[in-house]
C-alpha cells in the first residue's frame, strides 16, 4: 500500500482527543473538499507491506493507532491493515470521508469508525454514501466539520432525518471560533459535542510530530 507518513502525535479530534497515538497516513482520496488540509496526502507515497507497516506502528508503542488520508479506504489493503493491527492488540481509529462503503471493515470492539459527512461548504456533499450512517454504532462516531451556518443547519437536518446510534462531533473548520457552533447546539437542543481540533489549537498548520 502507498503511505505518505507515519509517526506519533496526539489525537487532536473526537473521543480520543488528546492520547498519545500512532497516526498511519495513507495515500490519495476521492474527493476534493474546498478546505482540505491534507491534499499534500492526495498523490505520490512510499510503498509498503501490511507487516512493513505494523512493524512502523509497533516501534512507537502506543496503544492507539489512527488510520487516516487521504482517504484510507481507496486502497484495499488498508481493510487487511486494520485487521493486522485490531490482531496485534491495537486500538484503531479509521478516519473515513463518509462516501465509500462501509460494509467491507471487520466487526471488532476496538476498532472506531470515525466517519465525516461532507458538509455544503467542503463541494463534496453530493458524494455522501447515507447508508454508512445506519452502520455506526455506538463505538464510533460521526463528525461534521461546520464553516458556516448552511453547514450547522444540514447537519441539523442529517441528524433528524437519521438518527445516529453513535456520539456526534460538530468541529468547527481549523481556526474558526467555537462560539456558533456552541450557540447552535444549545438553541437547537442536540445531543451533540462541540470540539476543537486539538492540533491546531497547539501547533497551527504545522504538523503535529
Ligand atoms: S476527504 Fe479528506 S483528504 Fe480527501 S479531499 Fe476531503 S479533506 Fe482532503
Amino acid at each position: 500500500m502507498l503511505v505518505h507518513e507515519a509517526f506519533l502525535s496526539i489525537q487532536g479530534e473526537g473521543r480520543t482527543m488528546g492520547l498519545p497515538t500512532a497516526f498511519v497516513r495513507l495515500s490519495g482520496c476521492n474527493l476534493d473538499c474546498r478546505w482540505c488540509d491534507t491534499r499534500q496526502a492526495r498523490e505520490g507515497g512510499e510503498e509498503m507491506s501490511v507487516a512493513k507497516v505494523l512493524d512502523l506502528v509497533r516501534s512507537m508503542a502506543v496503544r492507539h493507532v489512527c488510520l487516516t488520508g487521504g482517504e484510507p479506504l481507496c486502497q484495499p489493503d488498508s481493510v487487511h491493515l486494520l485487521s493486522a493491527l485490531l490482531e496485534d492488540g491495537r486500538h484503531v481509529t479509521l478516519e473515513t470521508n463518509g462516501s465509500l462503503p462501509l460494509d467491507v471493515l471487520p466487526d471488532h470492539p476496538e476498532l472506531l469508525i470515525s466517519m465525516d459527512y461532507k458538509c455544503p461548504s467542503s463541494g463534496e456533499e453530493g458524494r455522501m454514501l447515507l447508508r454508512n450512517l445506519e452502520l455506526l454504532g455506538p463505538k464510533d462516531q460521526l463528525k461534521f466539520v461546520v464553516a458556516d451556518m448552511e453547514d450547522l443547519e444540514r447537519a441539523e437536518q442529517v441528524l433528524r432525518a437519521h438518527p445516529p446510534r453513535c456520539p456526534v462531533i460538530f468541529t468547527p473548520l481549523g481556526g474558526l471560533s467555537l462560539e456558533p457552533a456552541v450557540s447552535f447546539v444549545l438553541s437547537r437542543k442536540l445531543e451533540v459535542r462541540v470540539l476543537p481540533q486539538l492540533h491546531k489549537l497547539i501547533w497551527g498548520d504545522r504538523q503535529g510530530v
